[in-house]
């Protein structure tokens, strides 16, 4: 699966936590370690306008739904997320995507 990344725009994730949910059903994680976790950002003054995003970071146990993605579906998190903030990228796409969708993009690709 190295030849994917998952994309996130997280400029318009509200924060929901559907991603960490679909994530653990998905591959019946426990309930004290995550597939994905949603952080916060904020909120931060910066300079005069306000800093407050919220951000889910993959994490090890992420293999970008490999299995799903062999039976042609799309990952859990990306299939779930209402805000659409997720997408399965071909690494050598991704400087191209992350530039078309601009600022708050960040790419995650499993070890
Ligand atoms: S499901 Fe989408 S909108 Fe909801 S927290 Fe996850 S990335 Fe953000
Ligand atoms: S791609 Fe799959 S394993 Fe990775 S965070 Fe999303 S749902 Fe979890």
């Amino acid at each position: 699966m190295s030849q994917y990344a998952l994309l996130i725009d997280y400029k318009y994730c509200t924060g929901c936590h559907v991603c960490e949910v679909s994530c653990r059903k998905e591959h019946d994680i426990p309930l004290e370690e995550w597939g994905i976790k949603l952080t916060e950002l904020g909120p931060v003054k910066m300079q005069d306008k306000w800093l407050w995003d919220y951000l889910p970071v993959p994490s090890d146990l992420c293999d970008l739904c490999e299995a799903r993605v062999a039976e042609g579906k799309k990952p859990a998190c990306v299939h779930h997320c209402l805000a659409s903030c997720m997408e399965l990228v071909p690494v050598e796409e991704v400087g191209k995507v992350m530039a078309e969708r601009g600022p708050k993009v960040t790419a995650f690709m499993p070890r």
